[in-house]
Parts: structure tokens; sequence; C-alpha cells
């Protein structure tokens, strides 16, 4: 597998928010979002080559048994499953973090965590990544099949009108199972959306998710 980054952190955002975790940050994304915080994973050749079975042997040396695999985009892996498998088969409770962009069934996952693209994130005049960056019958198919989590990235009020939208298409979510987080890659950025965004939570039930890796390290990679 092509991996971009591993590290040990604070898982930042979501359900989990604050646990530690290892993190697996898979190469390549077919998607081009506007303000992607991690554009050098991108590529499908960024990173190294490095087994499975050579990772799990480094994430052993940390007091955790919470793995994230992230992206890029983990679910357009074709060894996907696979490589999960060794890390589910060792006792880890692993969190994948997707756009939601294709359908795998029975993947050896504990969470999904999908963000929807919002059309926040299409570069104007990118027709490509309008069309293939929210496919609500995947969406519905991963919402069904897996225990789920949505965030999405709010980055101006207008933004909510899409959200509305998103969930309408998609039917009955818990609004529980909703994580709204502020669009920000600095700390004084996140603070500023953080409070109204805040606000709107309260007022709707769906879940406010802080961005720790925002908050705590400012935008530094590999946190
Ligand atoms: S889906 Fe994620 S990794 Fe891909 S471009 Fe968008 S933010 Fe970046």
């Amino acid at each position: 597998m092509r991996i971009s980054e591993f590290f040990y952190s604070l898982q930042g955002e979501g359900l989990y928010a604050g646990v530690p975790s290892v993190f697996i940050r898979l190469a390549g994304c077919p998607l081009r979002c506007r303000w992607c915080d991690t554009a050098y994973a991108r590529d499908f050749q960024a990173g190294t080559e490095q087994t499975a079975e050579s990772l799990l042997s480094r994430a052993g040396l940390y007091p955790t048994r919470h793995l994230v695999v992230t992206g890029g985009e983990p679910l357009v892996q074709p060894d996907l499953a696979a490589f999960l498998d060794v890390f589910a088969k060792a006792g880890y409770l692993i969190t994948l973090e997707t756009a939601g962009l294709k359908f795998i069934a029975d993947l050896p996952i504990h969470l999904l965590s999908v963000s929807p693209k919002l059309s926040n994130s299409v570069e104007p005049g990118n027709d490509t990544a309008e069309s293939e960056r929210l496919n609500t019958a995947v969406l519905s198919a991963l919402l069904a099949a897996y225990r789920c989590q949505l965030k999405f990235v709010v980055d101006r009020p207008q933004d909510l009108d899409d959200i509305a939208d998103c969930l309408e298409r998609l039917g009955s979510v818990d609004p529980e199972r909703v994580c709204l987080m502020p669009q920000a890659v600095r700390r004084e950025e996140y603070i500023e959306k953080s409070l109204w965004l805040a606000e709107y939570c309260l007022q709707t039930g769906f879940a406010f998710s802080p961005r720790l890796q925002v908050m705590l390290y400012d935008g530094q990679r590999g946190k």
C-alpha cells in the first residue's frame, strides 16, 4: 500500500475526539478540494510503498488500540479490505475516514467517518469535482452498512443550507451522528468560525466537532 504518513496523535475530530490513536494516511485521492489540508497526500504515487505487517509492528509501539486510516481517499484503494484485515485481526478498533466516494461491503472497521464534500469544496470551474464530490446513492449504502458518523466541514453560514439539502436527500439520519466542524487551517480562524457554528449546533441538535489538530497544533503536519 502507498503510505503518505504514519504518526501517533490524538484523534482530532468526531466521536473519538481526544482518543490517542495511530494514524495511517494512504496516498491518493481523485478529488481536489479547494481547502484540502493534506494536498501532499492526493497524488497516488505520494509517500512510500509499505506493508500492513510493517505498519502493524510500528503501531504496536504506542499505547492504544485505536487506528485511524485516512487519506487521501481510502475507499478508492483496490487492496483496502486485505490491508485493514491485518489490523482488525490484531485487535485494533479501526476508524476509516472517507469522503464517501465508493461503496465497499464488509470492511472490518469499528467506525466509518464520512465527510461528504459540500459545494464549498469545489474550485470554481472544476466541473469534474462538482459531479463526483457527492453521490447520494453511495452515501446511503455506506450509512446502511456501517456504524457511521457524518462530518461536515463548514466554511460559511450558507453551507448550512447545503448540509440540510444533503441530509434531506439521505433520509433519516440521527442528528447526534452528524458532526459539524469549522473549516480552518489556523487556530485564529478556527476559533472565529467555531463561535457561530456552535450556536447553530445548539439550535439544531447536530453535534459540534472540535478539530484538535488545529486547536492544539495550529495546522502542523503529522499531528
Ligand atoms: S477528499 Fe480529502 S484528501 Fe481528497 S482533496 Fe478533498 S480534502 Fe483532500
